[in-house]
């Protein structure tokens, strides 16, 4: 029998895994270090442009020392694609958890995951149904790592609205952000889940949060702009930029629901995808 630490595909997967995580939480993707640029020449408030200053030396500074560049490293999400030429077993999520205690070891990540209700710390950022693996077919394999950071997960709501209360979902977001203020350290990018199920729209709106933020379309934009003009600002403490971006990502639902959910995710909206050769 071929254990699966023998097994190449296993090494190949858990090195990748451990390899995206240590570019993830050291490196923000480009497209948000842009928009933190632009927002901070556009805001007026100084003291908004001095914390956006902050974040900005604080992702360089973590980029040039290779290290996390917040405290919380999150708890380990990730994405598999998976090749057809590929066998799907069970081989590939023990090495995306091997992956995940090698990345907690080595890069350190903080140790984040705990047993729901006695809080007992696996002390490697694994445990029962952690981390979370989704698997999708794709042309090549693939991981992707989203560290998703408490303060802002925390601040994540979903509704289930009436199949007549499309107009509501433009408040229902920033309704959403106006709960959470300061506490998901904005400006945030909010991920936006329409349609689905109630379990599949929270996976919409957190797969949103992949999507690259320097385009909007009319709709994410005008969701955007409810959410600036609540003037909530950089790290709550005022100012024009209180969102980044909203991205949506829609679903077919049934004929008498409509599930909104919106996941929030703080300006360190760290992800990194790694082709595995294989
Ligand atoms: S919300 Fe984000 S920036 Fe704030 S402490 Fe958590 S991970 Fe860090």
């Amino acid at each position: 029998m071929v254990l699966p630490e023998d097994d190449p595909l296993f090494r190949a997967l858990s090195a990748a895994t451990c390899r995206a995580f240590r570019e993830a939480v050291t490196t923000l993707p480009q497209d948000v270090v842009e928009a933190l640029r632009s927002a901070a020449m556009r805001e007026p408030s100084a003291l908004a442009k001095n914390e956006l200053k902050n974040i900005l030396d604080n992702i360089a500074i973590a980029e040039q020392r290779a290290l996390p560049l917040c405290q919380d490293t999150g708890v380990p999400v990730v994405y598999l694609t998976v090749p057809p030429h590929v066998p799907y077993t069970e081989t590939l999520i023990y090495a995306v958890g091997e992956g995940v205690q090698r990345a907690t070891r080595e890069i350190p990540l903080r140790p984040n995951v705990v047993s729901p209700l006695k809080r007992e710390n696996s002390g490697d950022n694994t445990g029962p149904g952690m981390p979370i693996v989704h698997v999708r077919p794709g042309s090549c394999l693939s991981v992707t790592v989203l560290p998703k950071g408490a303060g802002a997960e925390n601040m994540s709501r979903l509704a289930m609205l009436l199949p007549t209360e499309s107009e509501k979902i433009p408040r229902f977001v920033a309704e959403t952000m106006l709960i959470a203020g300061g506490r998901p350290c904005p400006p945030v990018i909010l991920g936006v889940g329409i349609g689905g199920t109630f379990d599949g729209c929270a996976a919409l709106a957190k797969e949103a949060l992949l999507l690259p933020i320097d385009t909007m379309d009319p709709f994410e934009q005008k969701l955007c702009d409810a959410v600036n003009a609540l003037g909530i600002g950089p790290m709550g403490l005022g100012g024009k930029t209180t969102a980044l971006a909203v991205k949506v990502r829609m679903a077919a639902c049934h004929t008498a629901s409509l599930p909104v959910a919106v996941n929030v995710q703080c300006w360190a909206a760290r992800h990194c995808t790694v082709e595995v050769p294989w």
